[in-house]
C-alpha cells in the first residue's frame, strides 16, 4: 500500500531531509586518504544525534553501523570498520538515513578519497546524472516506469550497467514502503505517481556488468567482476505536476542543472 503524505508531513520530511544534507555535506568534506571507514561512521552517528536524530540504519536488519561506506567495486551495504582505510585514488559511496521528529530521510552520494581518475570521476558524474534523469520524471500523470526508463537509458547510453538486484522505495515514517523504485522499466508502464507520494530513487550504476555478489548477510554488495560502482540517492517528494521536490537537496533548482522545463 502506498502511503500519501499531506503538507504538514512532507514539511515533517524536509527537515528530517534538510538535516541529512547538512551530514553528508560534512562527511563528503572531511574524508581524506588515511581516515577508516569507522571514523566516518563515527563522524556520522554525532552528527546525526547532534541535530536530534536517531540513525536509522543502526540495527535495521543486523546492520551494525550508522552509515554505510562502500569502497570502489563494493556497490552498497559496505560495513564500517577500522581496519578498512582508505587509500588516495579511491572512491567511497556513502549511504545515510535519519529519523527525525518521526519522519526518515535516506540519501547517499558517491565521493573522491585524494585524488581520483577521470575514469572514476566520469562514472561519478553519471550516476549523479542518471539520477536527476529519472527524479524529473517523478511527476503526476507519469508512471514508475518512466523513472526507471530514464535512469536505465542513461546508464546505457554512456557505456555502464544499472544494478538489478536493488531498487529505490517508498519512505515516510519507515525508511522502506512501498513501492519499490526500480532504476529500470517500460515508460508508461507500473504504478501511476501520484500528489503526495515520497520516494527515495536511488541509482546503483557499474562500470561493467552489472551483476552482484554480496555476504551471506546482504552485506557488501559488490561487482561481480571487481570494476568500480557508484550509487548517488535521494529522497523526494510529489508535490504538483511539475518535477519533484528534492527534500535532501535543500535549495535545488531544476534549472540548475541544465533542466530548462523548471519545477515552479
Ligand atoms: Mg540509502
Ligand atoms: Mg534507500
Amino acid at each position: 500500500m502506498i502511503l500519501l503524505k499531506n503538507k504538514e508531513q512532507i514539511d515533517g520530511m524536509r527537515k528530517a531531509g534538510a538535516l541529512l544534507y547538512e551530514v553528508l555535506q560534512t562527511l563528503k568534506e572531511e574524508i581524506r586518504p588515511g581516515m577508516s571507514t569507522e571514523d566516518l561512521n563515527q563522524r556520522a552517528d554525532e552528527l546525526i544525534r547532534r541535530g536530534n536524530a536517531i540513525p536509522s540504519f543502526l540495527n535495521y536488519e543486523g546492520f551494525p553501523a550508522s552509515l554505510c561506506t562502500s569502497v570502489n567495486d563494493v556497490i552498497v551495504h559496505g560495513v564500517p570498520s577500522k581496519d578498512d582505510v582508505l587509500r588516495e585514488g579511491d572512491i567511497i559511496s556513502l549511504d545515510c538515513g535519519l529519523i527525525l521528529d518521526g519522519w526518515q530521510a535516506d540519501s547517499a552520494l558517491t565521493a573522491p578519497v585524494g585524488k581520483i581518475s577521470e575514469k572514476a570521476q566520469r562514472l561519478i558524474d553519471v550516476t549523479e546524472a542518471c539520477f536527476f534523469a529519472g527524479a524529473f520524471q517523478a511527476r503526476v500523470g507519469n508512471t514508475l516506469g518512466d523513472i526507471g526508463y530514464a535512469v536505465q537509458s542513461l546508464a546505457a547510453r554512456e557505456g555502464y550497467g544499472v544494478v538489478r538486484d536493488l531498487s529505490g522505495h517508498g519512505i515516510g515514517r519507515d525508511m522502506h514502503e512501498d513501492p519499490y523504485v526500480y532504476n529500470f522499466g517500460i515508460p508508461g508502464v507500473g504504478f501511476a505517481i501520484r500528489k503526495g507520494m515520497t520516494i527515495a530513487i536511488e541509482p546503483m550504476i557499474t562500470e561493467g556488468d552489472w551483476h552482484v555478489d554480496s555476504e551471506e548477510d546482504g552485506t557488501f554488495v559488490k561487482t561481480v567482476d571487481g570494476l568500480l560502482a557508484s550509487h548517488y540517492e535521494h529522497t523526494l517528494a510529489i508535490t504538483s505536476g511539475d518535477a519533484p521536490e528534492l527534500l535532501t537537496l535543500p535549495g535545488f533548482r531544476w534549472k540548475d542543472r541544465g533542466y530548462e522545463e523548471a519545477a515552479k
